[in-house]
């Protein structure tokens, strides 16, 4: 039984905004959970190795027999029984905003400026109207003048080159560019596992 009875704003804070990062049993990413997801595992009996320093400990409600407080330690990174390789692992990571932002490391491909998120489109190298696709090989982050300036050309009719390339994200850089706010311990997880071309070694 997991309860949340004696919960300091402080752990409600980091237990709200933290997340684990679930791994099969053999160690490649899954997900990322909860820290309350994670304790049901925990508690079920479901997870079958950890790494990484306790985040946060979660405790429950007495337990009859003993007499004692149930407490489970949740840590950053886990490794879930029996689960089934994810079939992610054969594709290609989603497509999105976000993520596309993430991998450049939100900077235009043609100015080289530095913009916040709302600034920033969706650019496709080959533009979808001539026949390029909506994927990670022929999109790029641009500021909205140079997408608005490049407009429908390819860009060496509009004399624009690009000042980095564009790549497929691995699974482990894509578990990186999708999480919200990641613990050193699961950083240097999975960073260990990025190619070194990734922007996200630079
Ligand atoms: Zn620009």
């Amino acid at each position: 039984m997991i309860g949340l009875l004696s919960e300091t704003p402080a752990m409600h804070y980091a237990r709200r905004i933290m997340e684990v990062l679930q791994l099969d049993v053999s160690g490649r990413p899954q997900a990322w959970i909860s820290a309350k997801e994670a304790a049901i595992l925990y508690a079920s009996d479901g997870v079958a190795w950890t790494l990484g320093d306790t985040f946060y400990v979660l405790r429950g409600g007495t337990q009859r027999r003993t007499g004692m407080q149930s407490r489970i330690e949740v840590h950053p990174i886990i490794a879930v029984r029996g689960s089934v390789p994810s079939r992610a692992w054969r594709q290609a990571p989603a497509l999105s905003n976000p993520k596309l932002f993430a991998r450049d490391r939100q900077v235009c491909a043609y100015c080289g400026h530095h913009n916040h998120v709302d600034d920033l489109t969706r650019e496709h190298i080959i533009p979808t109207s001539r026949g390029g696709t909506d994927s990670w090989m022929n999109c790029i982050t641009a500021c909205r003048p140079c997408n608005g300036h490049k407009g429908n050309r390819l860009p060496e009719e509009a004399r624009m080159s690009l000042l980095y390339l564009p790549y497929v994200p691995s699974l482990h850089e894509d578990m990186i560019l999708r999480g919200r706010r990641i613990l050193a311990d699961q950083m240097e997880f999975l960073l260990a596992s990025v190619p070194r071309h990734s922007r996200l070694h630079s």
